[in-house]
């Protein structure tokens, strides 16, 4: 029997794809609503500089960071090579010398756990315009070469293209659990049904849709996020990751395009459109930071429904109703960062195989 991942998204895909290169039997269903998150993702990997500081969050968004070389370089070696990851380093900026004292602080602690952040060097405004040159003349920055980003899709196409070259089936649809005897025994579709051998549900925002019927339910809460993309004349591919030190960023990619981002709009439930406020705010923002892009095309708008867990850590682990369920979600504004190691943890935890990480804290049902 296989091992059915429910959930498309990069959580899911990449437990499918590691769980197909352990050798295994496995079904991917994948029902693509509008606004998966993985569609609308900014890309930034770089838990180095960032202002979250609970250290259970810290501990995967570093494994997340460190990671990706490792899935970059399977893929490569399963054909893959357009996976949008780069790692172009990451700039904090501020005018405040104060904060960028402290985010230099913070990362230097980091380093010293992993050489991964590498370079850390302070940047006065003019050498901060000479990497990210639309930026605002008055900002100063912390500049560390560890920081990288990725395209969530061009991503989550690689593995899954991947997973199919090795075997994986892929369906669409809509996933339905069937549960008997203490076990997730089948999923099925509208139009087929599959015995399972293990279940995982990468479900993102809508986990608790496919939960709920098993008297199952998942703190998790739905954030829309809308942000823009911005196209320019220039070659932006080498440009880094711009944090200024509220929750807007910009992501530059290889294709002259670059990403402002975004809103975090909790409670929003699953109203997929953009708003005049929402625009609004992203545009503001992004061209305080960075007046050079005024004159900039205005790309496209993507929208995106985080899954946020009410403590804002994953969910990742085993459910102890159903002892062949897998719960992997909850990567709210960091999924990009977690996800592909967290769909590995999953697939190891579907064939109870040994993680490397201590999973207390990321109890589902905590
Ligand atoms: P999703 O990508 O939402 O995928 C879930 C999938 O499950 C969907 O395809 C859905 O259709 C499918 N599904 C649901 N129910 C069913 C069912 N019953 N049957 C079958 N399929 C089903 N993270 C970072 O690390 N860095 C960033 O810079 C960053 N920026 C972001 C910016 C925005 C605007 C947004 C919205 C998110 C951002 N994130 C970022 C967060 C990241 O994108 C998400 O945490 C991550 O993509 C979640 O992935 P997922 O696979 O869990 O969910």
């Amino acid at each position: 029997m296989p091992h059915v991942v429910i959930g498309g998204g990069i959580l899911g895909v990449s437990a499918a794809y590691s769980l197909i290169k352990n050798g295994q039997d496995v079904v991917l269903i994948d029902e693509n609503h509008s606004g998966k998150a993985t569609s609308a993702g900014a890309g930034i990997i770089c838990p180095w500089i960032s202002s979250v500081q609970d250290p259970d969050w810290y501990e995967l968004a570093k494994r997340g960071a460190l990671y990706y070389p490792e899935l970059i370089d399977s893929l490569a070696y399963d054909g893959e090579q357009e996976t949008g990851y780069g790692k172009t380093g990451a700039i904090a900026v501020s005018k405040d010398k104060n904060e960028l004292n402290r985010i230099e602080e913070v990362a230097r602690k980091k380093k010293q756990e992993t050489e991964f952040v590498g370079e850390i060097k302070r940047l006065n405004s003019e050498q901060a315009k000479d990497l990210f040159p639309p930026l605002n003349k008055n900002l100063s920055a912390v500049y560390v070469s560890g920081g990288a980003r990725v395209d969530g899709r061009l991503l989550t196409n690689a593995m899954r293209s991947a997973f199919e070259k090795l075997g994986g089936q892929v369906m669409e649809g809509k996933a339905r659990l069937i549960a008997q005897n203490g076990q997730i025994a089948a999923v099925e579709t509208q139009d087929d049904r599959i015995e399972a051998e293990s279940v995982i549900v990468a479900a993102g925002a809508w986990s608790n849709e496919l939960l709920s019927p098993l008297g199952l339910s998942l703190s998790l809460d739905v954030q829309r996020g809308q942000i823009v993309h911005l196209k320019v004349d220039e070659d932006t591919s080498k440009w880094p990751v711009v944090l200024p030190q509220t929750s807007h960023y910009m992501v530059a990619f290889n294709d002259s395009r670059i990403a402002f981002g975004a809103t975090r709009e909790t409670g929003s439930g699953f109203a997929y459109r953009m708003t005049a406020g929402g625009i609004q705010e992203v545009l503001n923002e992004g061209l305080d930071v960075a007046p050079g892009l005024h004159d900039a095309t205005l790309g496209e708008v993507r929208i995106g429904f985080r899954p946020m867990s009410s403590d804002k850590k994953p969910l990742l682990g085993k459910s102890k109703k159903y002892e062949n369920l897998v719960i992997a979600t909850g990567l709210g504004a960091s999924g990009l960062t977690i996800g592909p190691y967290a769909g590995k943890v999953a697939g190891q935890l579907a064939v109870n195989e040994k993680v490397d990480i201590e999973l207390e804290a990321y109890n589902p049902f905590r």
